[in-house]
């Protein structure tokens, strides 16, 4: 027997929520796969999501594993190439490159090469992280059309607060005001805008965290958008404590018991990928009923209640996030969002689907 803990992977829930995107719009789906798929693994969810219209990434090595595996749909490298000497990689395998900074248009000039390369150009609209500002964008775009190394190019842009009520009106006016004018592809949607903002569709949606079965919004919950959970981290309790009232539990002795406690010392800790920060009281599952984190998270071990639980043994079931336990409200619960506890499943956890 090796240690307990293992994430395990629901492509069939990644299916569905693909479905979910698709009901959602006219657009063609990029799916969003950067980050190991959110911490899924980059070709297990890319052959769950095979459907997809396009794949979304940021590494060229990541990029060239999925034309090895076969996937013949368009991929954007969301960052675009970091130097020159990706250009040929590009090219050979016909990869899609986002276009935002103007250091990336003199490494194009210099190419030597017809190349036939379709660039996805980034208007920086009002996040300020990437693209072109209002004031250049025109004079590229004039420039990328008659560019003997480019074949075709989608105009995007990326919202900064799609999930928040403030929404996506000030940015959205000023790609409409840029881009509203060429008939060219647009893309502009990620998850919270193409489930709340249908008129940003445009020609691509690009969602991520909602194909992981993750809600974009604080407000809305997974289950309420019909997404699945994807990763469910499981574990085992493997030690059995009893308190009296005034014993402390974990490093730093957070917690302090008020009456005499069972607890359960849990095989998951923050080298797995659980959040350090997740405070006392942090929801969690044993045996399927739910219950509390207790103490500090140590590297390799957390502990929970089991008061109200008298069956719960050495052995029984621990789920930290996934079926039955949304992640995002663990993510909640440890001030966090879900993307960052995907992402963060540790190299160690074994992973089965
Ligand atoms: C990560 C990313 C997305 C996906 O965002 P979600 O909130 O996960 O849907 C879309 N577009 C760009 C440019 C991104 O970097």
């Amino acid at each position: 027997m090796s240690r307990p803990i293992q994430a395990h992977i629901d492509l069939s829930a990644l299916n569905n929520n693909l479905h979910v995107a698709r009901r959602a719009t006219a657009a063609r789906v990029m799916a969003v796969i950067k980050a190991n798929a959110y911490g899924h693994g980059l070709l297990r969810a890319a052959d769950a999501l095979r459907d997809a219209d396009g794949f979304a990434l940021l590494d060229v090595r990541d990029a060239v594993q999925l034309r090895e595996a076969g996937f013949r749909q368009p991929i954007l490298l969301l960052e675009g190439f970091f130097s020159r000497d990706e250009l040929p990689l590009l090219a050979e395998y016909e990869l899609t490159s986002v276009i935002h900074s103007q250091h990336q248009l003199d490494w194009l000039d210099a190419y030597p090469r017809r190349h036939g390369l379709s660039v996805w150009l980034k208007l920086n609209s009002g996040m300020n992280r990437l693209g072109f500002g209002p004031a250049e964008f025109s004079a590229v775009l004039e420039k990328l059309k008659s560019h003997r190394a480019v074949c075709d190019t989608t105009l995007m842009t990326h919202f900064a607060q799609a999930d928040e009520a403030v929404g996506i009106d000030a940015q959205h006016e000023v790609f409409k005001q840029l881009a509203g004018t060429q008939r060219l592809p647009c893309s502009l949607a990620n998850s919270a805008a193409l489930l709340r903002h249908p008129q940003t569709h445009g020609d691509w949606v690009r969602p991520g965290i909602m194909l992981y079965g993750s809600s974009p919004f604080a407000d809305v919950s997974a289950q309420q958008l019909g997404l699945q959970p994807v990763m469910t981290l499981s574990s085992e309790i493997i030690s059995i404590q009893h308190l009296q009232a005034g014993d402390a539990v974990g490093y730093g002795a957070t917690f302090r018991a008020e009456r005499a406690m069972r607890i359960g010392t849990v095989a998951c800790g923050y080298a797995d990928g659980y959040p350090r920060h997740a405070p006392s009281g942090t929801p969690i599952l044993v045996d399927g009923q739910r219950t509390r984190t207790l103490g500090r998270v140590s590297m390799d071990m957390l502990a929970v209640d089991l008061t109200g639980l008298p069956d719960a043994k050495v052995g029984s079931r621990v789920v930290l996030w996934g079926e039955g336990m949304p992640v995002d409200e663990v993510a909640r619960a440890a001030g966090t969002i879900s993307y960052e506890l995907l992402c963060a499943l540790a190299l160690r956890v074994p992973v089965s689907s």
